[in-house]
């Protein structure tokens, strides 16, 4: 028998608290959410409370606001980021509490706003947001990001359905099929899907490649290796050894690019919802490692302010294999949703790198990170690059060459 809304709903609450944050007794949650998404905001606290939290904090915010404070507030204003706010998420994150995004975005909120105005705000609360960011970024603290259907969202999706609440079914019944809610025993096929990743990453690992070469359509690029990367995939450990799972779903292994050795142009093969703003069919071109030119036709002014926005920007900080066989890949939707579309395609990251992706990475300064490749920004935003057209093979240190994707999936 098939399961009802509220079982479906009840048990991704049971999964994203249970095995996605794997919430400790006693342990406090940092629960972000929009208005939006307030119901499943409270479906989280109630699961989280059941399952021992000793506290549920929510960071609300509301999407209609933030378009108001684009529009109106002074330019100036879009520089600061209240240090208290920062401050505060430091605060927890340092007391060992776990963090939750329930992510959500309207691709086109922000789509008639200056993107310079756009870029300026982004900017300020992520450099506001820096030492925080530390905790995620170094796997410090556990952390989940996770997404329910929001009207405005569902109205991207599904355009050709008139009825509103028509539109928030099917992306609910898309959401739980996507992380296996719709299956008999969700947490089982969890592990089956875990172990499925972790046998690719040791594969990779094994493998000790320093060069992946990528060709397809538009596509010609190398991206070198550091010595010391390490393949990561589904499940990660925080600091105290508590297993986690960050992004729900999940279909990606991924690693740390060397810096100064990506050569060479890709193009995206699907839109990015960075900010508020799509920017789409867009291509970069890097030279050591630098991102030299830049085409888009659409959202280009966007992308020139994401690649502007520090030094680090322009550079990478991650590189994702994503087979084309990936259940969210198969189902054809285009998200304009980085967690779903990220997890339906090989990507890549503009930006900082994950000091756990390098060995003994997370106990190493800034200036030790920078000497083994290490990518540093203030940002991190990854754009896509797979599709059934996508060729990667990797090259050993002795220059011998594997191929470890043909058209789009795993060899
Ligand atoms: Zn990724
Ligand atoms: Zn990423």
């Amino acid at each position: 028998m098939s399961k009802t809304f509220e079982e479906q709903q009840n048990q991704y609450a049971e999964l994203i608290v249970k095995v996605g944050l794997n919430l400790q007794q006693g342990q406090k949650l940092i629960l972000m959410s929009t208005l939006a998404t307030a119901g499943f905001a409270r479906v989280i606290a109630r699961t989280a409370y059941e399952a021992g939290a000793r506290d549920v904090i929510v960071e609300w915010t509301d999407e209609q606001m933030t378009a108001i404070r684009m529009k109106q507030a002074p330019e100036e204003a879009l520089d600061e980021f209240p240090a208290w706010k920062a401050n505060g998420m430091e605060e927890m994150a340092a007391e060992g509490a776990a963090l939750m995004q329930i992510y959500a975005p309207n691709p086109d909120l922000l789509k008639d706003a200056d993107p310079a105005r756009v870029s300026r705000a982004t900017k300020a609360r992520a450099l506001a947001m820096q030492k925080f960011n530390v905790y995620t970024r170094t796997s410090r603290i556990s952390w989940l990001i996770a997404s329910v259907p929001t009207p405005d969202w569902a109205a991207k999706l599904f355009a050709d359905i008139a009825d509103e609440g028509e539109r928030m079914v099917k992306l609910w019944d898309t959401i739980f099929s996507m992380n296996r809610v719709s299956e008999a025993d969700p947490v089982e096929a969890w592990r089956e899907h875990i172990a499925q990743l972790t046998a690719k990453r040791e594969w990779l690992n094994d493998q000790a490649f320093r060069k992946l070469h990528y060709k397809g359509p538009g596509t010609d690029l190398t991206i070198g290796l550091p010595e010391k990367h390490m393949w990561v995939s589904a499940q990660q450990q925080n600091e105290k050894g508590v297993t986690y799972v960050p992004n729900l779903p999940t279909e990606e292994v991924f690693t740390i690019p060397s810096k100064l050795e990506v050569d060479g142009t890709v193009t995206s093969t699907m839109p990015l919802n960075h900010a508020g703003q799509v920017i789409d069919k867009f291509s970069l071109t890097f030279r050591e490692g630098r991102i030299v030119d830049c085409a888009a036709e659409v959202g280009l002014e966007a992308l020139k302010q994401l690649i502007a926005s520090d030094e680090g920007s322009h550079y990478l900080g991650e590189v994702a294999l994503v087979p084309d066989q990936s259940p969210i890949s198969q189902s054809g939707i285009i998200f304009y949703n980085t967690l779903y579309d990220e997890n339906a395609s090989c990507h890549l990251a503009i930006g900082s790198a994950y000091p756990f992706t390098l060995k003994g990475g997370t106990e190493m300064t800034r200036e030790q990170l920078d000497e083994a490749g290490a990518n540093y920004s203030i940002m991190h935003v990854d754009f896509m690059i797979g599709s059934a057209e996508l060729d990667i093979d990797g090259e050993r240190a002795d220059g011998t060459r594997l191929p470890v994707f043909r058209q789009g999936n795993w060899v």
